[in-house]
């Protein structure tokens, strides 16, 4: 059991993800939540998804634990613990529609398992996550490669946009936003998500 708090989920932070799938690129942080109860380990194991309810897609993300409460000024080093990588899976034909009536996101964003999350690591510095790219692979194919230099709102300034709108504290978790590459997910694929070659997690779609 990961042990979680708030889990914060950010929209179309990645400019030719937005465009993808035809959305404006935000002028702010747009921000939605997942239940607690979205949360469950990538570690090679079968993870249950809805069934009949149109196409789930996976958004892969970097993941942030924040290790302590937020205060103006606190710089993204200092409260950032550790990060994660996440699949933020979304029921892409069921938010299609929810959005057009202007309904909530969560019957989209916030069913069960639909924020799966691989081993952490402890906050390797900025420096670190600008060098990296993250990826994944669908059944052995790379689908989706991102770095967070190409997001829009930086990690500080979604760290203070939260944190000042809505609160951060210690076992909060950020869902960063997802590249472009966003696709499609069945039963039976294995998914398997990478930290430049390094495996940081897996799973298999039941
Ligand atoms: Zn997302």
């Amino acid at each position: 059991m990961i042990a979680v708090n708030n889990v914060y989920c950010v929209g179309r932070n990645y400019k030719k993800h937005a465009e993808e799938l035809g959305n404006d690129v935000p002028s702010e942080p747009m921000i939605f939540l997942k239940p607690s109860h979205a949360i469950c380990a990538l570690d090679d194991g079968t993870i249950a998804l809805p069934q009949n309810a149109g196409e789930v897609h996976f958004e892969t993300e970097l993941v942030l634990r924040i290790g302590r409460a937020y205060e103006p000024g606190i710089k993204v080093k200092d409260i950032v613990a550790s990060v994660a990588l996440g699949i933020d899976f979304t029921l892409r034909d069921v938010q299609s529609k929810i959005k057009a009536k202007g309904h909530p996101w969560t019957a989209a964003k916030g069913f069960l398992n639909s924020a799966p999350l691989t081993q952490e690591v402890e906050f390797p510095g900025l420096d670190a996550l600008n060098e990296a790219w993250f990826s994944l692979r669908k059944n052995g194919e790379v689908v989706q490669r991102g770095s967070i230099t190409n997001i829009i709102f930086d990690l500080q300034t979604l760290i203070d946009y939260i944190g000042e709108h809505y609160g951060l504290g210690e076992g909060d978790l950020i869902y960063t936003g997802t590249p472009e590459g966003v696709g499609p997910t069945v039963a039976g694929d294995v998914l398997e998500l990478y930290w430049n070659e390094e495996k940081w997690g897996g799973c298999t779609v039941g």
